[in-house]
Parts: C-alpha cells; structure tokens; sequence
C-alpha cells in the first residue's frame, strides 16, 4: 500500500499479534545508531495534518530501547506484555494499560520481561533528535542503586511474582 493509498484508507484492520493492514513493521532504529536490542517499531499514524504521531513499540524479553532523553516528550500506554520502565530516577513495573508520561530532557528506557512488551507512544510529529548519556551521564544515573539495577536488567528481580 502507497502513502497516497493509506491516506484515502479511512480504516486499516487490525491483524494477528499487533500487526496492521498498511502499517510496515521496522526496526526500531537504525542498527548502530544507538544501543537497543530487540525493538520493533511500527508507525499507526502519521500525516501532515496532524501534530503528533502514533507508534506501536513492541519489545522481546530481555530486550530495550535506547536509554535517551531529548526535548520532546512522550505519552505511553502498554498494550500487552510485562516489563519497566525509567523515567528521569524512577523505575516503574508496568503491566497493560498503564500510562507512561516521560517529560521533556528526561532520561528514559523501556525493558521487557518475560513476555513482549507492546507499547503506543504518543509523539510530537516535529521533534528534536534524542541525546545519547555520556560517561559522566551513566556514572550519574548508576549512583542510584535501583537505576543501577534496572540498567544491567535487574530490575524488578526482589519483586514479588
Ligand atoms: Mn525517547
């Protein structure tokens, strides 16, 4: 389906396991732009005469995204799966349907469990470039033990269940 098509399409069907008519499932970025692992990115919407856009992430276990931050922000509801998320100092567990809101310059990254973690991110359409951490960043964000944690993939490992 062209870009022409998918604007006349007024509805586009939802397929098996968070897949969509017209919708091309990508990689999450390009590989070696940044560090991630185990990403799938879908666009769901995005058109000119819109202000935002809408993605569907979907992440294996064991896998994250990009650990960034930049000035735009993001709204996030998980669709399926398990996993958590840091958000500036804090680390949440997240399950379906809870919502993520990640304010502008703050740190952030998303992890999988053991089962995918399937997420909608709401964006700006025009948005900056997300920065990477530096050294000094790292070593900062480490100085919290359970930011620690959750970047080696220990997090939620003292949680129950
Ligand atoms: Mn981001």
């Amino acid at each position: 389906m062209t870009e022409s098509d998918a604007e006349m399409t007024s509805l586009r069907k939802a397929g098996e396991a968070f897949r969509w008519q017209g919708v091309e499932h990508r990689p999450y970025k390009d590989a070696d732009s940044a560090p991630f692992k185990a990403i799938s990115r879908q666009t769901l919407f995005s058109d000119p005469r819109l202000l935002g856009e809408l993605r569907y992430f979907e992440i294996a276990p064991g896998g994250f995204s990009t650990l960034e931050r930049h000035e735009h922000m993001h709204a996030v509801m998980v669709l399926s799966g398990r996993g958590h998320c840091l958000v500036g100092s804090e680390i949440h567990a997240l399950q379906p349907h809870d919502l993520v809101t990640i304010e502008p310059w703050t740190w952030h990254q998303f992890r999988a469990g053991e089962a995918p973690l399937g997420f909608l991110c709401l964006v700006n359409a025009m948005r900056d470039r997300p920065q990477l951490p530096n050294e000094e960043d790292i070593a900062a964000l480490r100085s919290n033990a359970s930011v620690a944690a959750f970047l080696d993939g220990r997090a939620g490992s003292a949680e129950e269940g």
